[in-house]
């Protein structure tokens, strides 16, 4: 039997045929026809105002943040339960990042504990609308603006989800989605930053192009900066996926409410949650086992590997990785975030991939049904 991937894209005619027109004609007069494109229905499908195609999301968020000044000294505040690209740029500017602690339903950052974290030095937040989820963004936008702090909001993994009839990434100062091969939308490798604010955008703009301003034809560099450009085969892909969207975000939903038959009724497991004023585009099915069971993620991605099965454990708690090793916030963090470091041990992804049909569901709930019965 063939091994079951943990993530993956779907890809069609449609794709291919914009790809090969970009590499057949995105060049010269017409090198950035598919950035304009892509962008501006990206802008339009979000509702926001300016989006700029990059390399990575990674990227995206380095640009944020520089586009809002942070500096060392400054203080910023992440979800401890999210992947480290969310969060490393932070160092790149030699800032503090501030771990603060996660829902126990929606997995996502909780507004109360980055309220108790904002100190004098805290400039922005950054909530992650993790697995596809999204945290109570009204709570922490409101804690944000009273503070005066910036909010870049990490839409990754949750490109058409919503929270409040509001599209996921259009909250806040800024947004940031990746278009990695696994991600619901993919370009191979690719990301966005979205914004309503012309000032981040001109920033952004120069930021991202060796510090030349947008039109310059004389290659006089202002100030030294960074290079995060997409290619034109990428952006085509994208504005591809992009039109196929509805269907993308469809697949992820169905996935999830395969699992959700498939595994009720058994004791103990806990899926992805979906708020009343949420639409959970469901990224990455994962499950949080109840310590009863007696088994922790590592058990089930080996059991789960046997049978040919592929996942990943739920993000462990940022401030208990190596990298963050020794660092005084990772240290609070340990004392602080409870409920991630209660969780994380327990959670693991399973195979969510585009290619998931219910028979694959299936086979997964089979094999979950024998290590958890
Ligand atoms: C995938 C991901 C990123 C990074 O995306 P890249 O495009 O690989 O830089 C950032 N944040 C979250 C939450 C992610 O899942």
């Amino acid at each position: 039997m063939k091994r079951i991937p943990v993530s993956g894209p779907w890809i069609t005619s449609k794709e291919i045929e914009y790809v090969t027109d970009a590499v057949t004609h995105a060049w010269y007069g017409n090198a950035n026809v598919y950035h304009e494109r892509f962008e501006q229905a990206f802008a339009s499908y979000l509702g926001v105002r300016y989006a700029i195609a990059l390399p990575s999301c990674t990227s995206a968020i380095h640009l944020a943040l520089a586009a809002l000044n942070i500096c060392p000294g400054d203080e910023v505040v992440v979800p401890d339960i999210t992947w480290i690209a969310s969060v490393a740029p932070i160092t790149y500017l030699g800032a503090t990042t501030v771990f603060a602690d996660i829902d126990p339903r929606t997995w996502c950052v909780s507004a109360e504990s980055f309220a108790s974290c904002i100190t004098e030095k805290t400039k922005a937040i950054i909530p992650v609308d993790l697995y596809g989820n999204m945290p109570e963004m009204d709570k922490i936008c409101a804690i944000a603006e009273k503070h005066g702090i910036a909010v870049i909001e990490d839409a990754a993994e949750a490109i058409g989800s919503e929270y409040q009839s509001k599209k996921a990434g259009g909250f806040g100062d800024a947004g940031v989605f990746s278009f990695h091969g696994s991600k619901t939308l993919t370009t191979g490798e690719g990301g966005m930053l979205v914004t309503a604010r012309e000032d981040i955008y001109r920033r952004a703009l120069v930021l991202r192009d060796h510090g030349r301003p947008p039109g310059d034809r004389m290659f006089f560099n202002t100030e030294v900066a960074y290079k995060y450009k997409m290619s034109s085969m990428q952006a085509a892909l994208g504005l591809a996926q992009l039109e196929r969207i509805e269907e993308l975000i469809e697949r992820k939903r169905q996935i999830f409410q395969w699992y959700a038959r498939g595994l009720d009724g058994i004791e103990g497991v806990t899926l992805n949650y979906e708020a009343p004023d949420t639409r959970n585009t469901y990224w990455m099915v994962s499950l949080i086992l109840d310590p009863c069971l007696g088994l922790t993620k590592e058990d089930v991605m080996e059991r789960l590997s046997q049978d040919g099965i592929d996942s990943r454990p739920f993000f462990h708690p940022l401030s208990s990785l190596p990298a963050y090793d020794g660092l005084l916030e990772s240290i609070r963090a340990k004392q602080r975030n409870t409920v991630s470091y209660a969780i994380s041990p327990y959670g693991v992804n399973l195979p969510s991939g585009m290619n998931m049909d219910e028979e694959t569901v299936g086979r997964v709930c089979a094999a979950l049904k024998t290590i958890l019965i």
